[in-house]
């Protein structure tokens, strides 16, 4: 399973780093990833934050900007948007800079009437949002939400992420999202082999979700690894699983001068 992989890509929280602190090994994993020529590109569910501030804060932690590259679901909701709702207005619930990528990349925002609801990690978000969202919503509005995830992991403790919020919709309009884009849809995954040039074969991802990341590998053939340095426990995982389960990056870092081969 672990021989001719090229492409490694990983997840940040829980799997890179937890909150802002590395987790144990993460830099000798970067660090041998780019000694056997491969490449490593974080992907993230987490779309309360533009790729740039995810970059700002690897590089802050310490890791070199040539080691890695950065893919976030708020990128794919973009993308999605752009390919399957061309031209469609948009009510968006997200942080102001991701609100801004939004608008650069042309989507078009208003506050009245919108095509379709947009639901991001919006950790700025306020009770006039959800009230809005959930009017349109109730009028017919396309759903769309950039990832299913319940929790978002932090140094105290898992706080609520757009799977709640889904929830909170679901509560008050009966509502479910039309399109979830981040992982674990296999969609995410094959716009980033096919953004960088790679078969599934040569790829592996890395997480620490089994419900996200790992469902993500599976239903998009990709070979996945699972730490336990995150959400998942050693009881939660299937007895008979099809995919890898160490400690930490830090072990696969160990791996990869025996195991891979580029
Ligand atoms: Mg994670």
């Amino acid at each position: 399973m672990l021989k001719n992989k090229k492409l490694f890509i990983s997840d940040m929280d829980g799997t890179f780093y937890l909150g802002s602190k590395l987790l144990t090994g993460s830099l000798d994993f970067a660090t041998k990833v780019r000694e056997i020529g491969g490449k490593l590109v974080f992907l993230t569910n987490n779309s309360s934050r533009t790729p740039e501030e995810y970059i700002r804060k690897l590089l802050n932690m310490g890791i070199d900007r040539s080691l890695f590259e950065v893919y976030t679901s708020g990128e794919a909701t973009i993308r999605f948007i752009k390919e399957h709702c061309s031209g469609a207005s948009v009510y968006l619930i997200a942080t102001p800079s991701v609100e801004n990528l939004f608008i650069e990349s042309g989507i078009r925002l208003v506050n009245e009437r919108p095509d379709a609801v947009v639901l991001t990690y919006d950790t700025t978000l306020d009770y006039a949002k959800i009230r809005n969202a959930a009017l349109f919503l109730r009028a017919g509005a396309k759903y769309i939400a950039s990832h299913p995830d319940f929790n978002c992991p932090t140094e105290l403790g898992p706080i609520p992420d757009v799977g709640s919020l889904i929830k909170l919709f679901e509560a008050s309009t009966g509502r479910v999202p039309d399109h979830i884009i981040g992982k674990p849809d296999p969609s995410i995954l094959e716009m980033l082999l096919k953004d960088y040039g790679f078969y599934p074969d040569e790829c592996v991802i890395i997480g620490d979700r089994l419900y996200t990341d790992i469902e993500c590998g599976l239903r998009a053939n990709v070979d996945a690894i699972l730490v336990l340095s995150g959400e998942t426990t050693p009881e939660m995982v299937p007895e008979n699983h099809e995919f890898l389960v160490i400690d930490n990056v830090g072990v696969l870092a160990g791996m990869i001068t025996e195991e891979f081969a580029v």
